[in-house]
């Protein structure tokens, strides 16, 4: 679990605008759920037999005895909320959220046990139309952020009958290998079979190369609307290939299924994912409603970012005003405020604590300001202030404190 350090907030922060701004442009709302659940709520939708449900989970009992959970992911909160709060029967919703979620993982590069996840969940649309606007988001996303390198993987998982029939044709021809299985795939045979698919092993990889495609085995309906994705991406411009290994994590998945990768971070190279589970609204107690919906790996972006973008230097300050002696510091305060009021969205940092003159200018320079402010003792008496400029070569001026605000977006212009 990380910190996020004075000198990477601002990256951050420039993230998280985009995000929002981004998603003001869909129309979508922003939802905010609560960082821990009933565990059993993530049992009864991620899924028993996930790595997420085995072995990642933050669970504890809580004073009363209840059984809670650190969420690990957003999606089941944001159907609980929904059917709670009575917003997913008969309705459209377009929601997103952003926040830490909790998997007790191996920690290294692009797997942390706290991450964060910017997600979008979209409730009432059972068309393929709403598959590409979040396939689209993504792709604007990229676009804003000045992304190339990330590609778009796409595949359909089928209707839950088609996954059925499947299931038993792979069991069986992995059955017939047994011996070639390793441990985590013996153990998803009977659990969780489609999930082998998605193993990195490549032993196992070679070993499915062979085995049966759920592509044959698909319902009509499925690879109708997987064709009329294809159509509506091909025709807005956007890059994809399919892949049949494609398959999710998390137990709820059907129908269209999505990941946007990069080889740019190694390993961990998937930076958002996401697909429909129509089903899981009202596995978890709702009316039936269709769902679809992705979530992006904060901190894989970033990391993505970093190597794109110089850096994000914010300065904290426009001007530093520094008083000079006891007496002045009772009107400095007062004249910071005085600016703040007059000059909206003007940074002020106001020197406090003592130190010398030069240590004063030293911190001014460090703030990244353009002007020092000095108000000493005969400026006090006199109403004014000393400018000097900390990013020009200009000789220092005297000014009245009233004329102050009047010269400030000059100063910042000419910077
Ligand atoms: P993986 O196969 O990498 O474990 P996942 O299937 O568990 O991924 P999801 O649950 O689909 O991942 O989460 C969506 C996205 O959240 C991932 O694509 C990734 O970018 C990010 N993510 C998931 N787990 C972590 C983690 N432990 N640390 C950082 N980011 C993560
Ligand atoms: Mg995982």
């Amino acid at each position: 679990m990380h910190d996020v350090l004075p000198d990477e907030s601002p990256r951050w922060q420039a993230l998280e605008a985009v995000v929002a701004q981004t998603m003001l442009q869909y129309g979508y709302s922003e939802i905010r759920m609560p960082l821990v659940e009933s565990t059993d709520l993530f049992c009864r939708s991620i899924g028993e037999v996930t790595d997420i449900v085995e072995k990642e989970m933050y669970t504890f009992d809580d004073r009363n005895g209840d059984k809670l959970t650190l969420r690990p992911e957003g999606t089941a909160s944001c159907v609980r909320a929904g059917i709670q709060h009575g917003l997913l029967h008969n309705q459209v919703q377009r929601l997103w959220y952003n926040g830490p979620m909790f998997r007790h993982e191996r920690p290294q590069k692009g797997r942390y046990r706290q991450f964060h996840q910017f997600g979008v969940e979209v409730y009432g649309i059972d068309t393929p139309d709403i598959d590409a606007e979040l396939i689209l988001i993504g792709a604007r996303l990229w676009q804003r952020l000045g992304l190339k390198d990330i590609r778009l993987e796409i595949n359909t998982l089928g209707s839950s009958a088609a996954r059925e029939q499947y299931k038993t044709v792979l069991v069986d021809y992995l059955q017939a290998h047994r011996e070639q299985l390793d441990n985590d795939s013996l153990r998803r045979l009977n659990t969780n079979p489609l999930r082998i698919l998605d193993s990195k092993n490549p032993q196992m990889k070679a070993l499915l190369v062979q085995a049966p495609a759920l592509n044959d085995y698909l319902d009509t309906e499925s690879s109708d609307q997987f064709a009329l994705l294809q159509s509506y991406l091909d025709n807005t411009g956007i890059a994809y290939t399919i892949n049949q290994r494609l398959v999710r994590g998390l137990d709820y998945y059907g129908k269209t299924v999505f990941e946007w990768v990069t080889d740019q971070l190694g390993a961990q190279g998937t930076v958002c994912a996401g697909g429909r589970y129509d089903g899981l609204v009202q596995q978890l107690g709702g009316k039936q409603t269709p769902a679809i919906g992705f979530a992006l790996g904060v901190e894989r972006l970033l990391a993505l970012l970093e190597q794109v973008q110089s850096d994000v230097v914010q300065r904290t300050a426009d001007c530093f005003l520094i008083p000079l002696g006891a007496d002045s510091i009772a009107a400095a305060l007062l004249l910071a405020e005085n600016l703040r009021e007059q000059c909206d969205g003007l940074k002020i940092v106001m020197h406090c604590g003592g130190g010398s003159v030069k240590s004063k200018m030293k911190k001014a320079d460090k703030s990244g300001a353009v002007v020092a402010l000095i108000l000493g003792e005969q400026e006090l008496a006199d109403r004014t202030v000393t400018v000097k400029f900390l990013r020009q070569h200009a000789p220092q001026i005297c000014l009245k404190q009233s004329d102050i605000s009047r010269h400030i977006d000059e100063w910042l212009q000419t910077e």
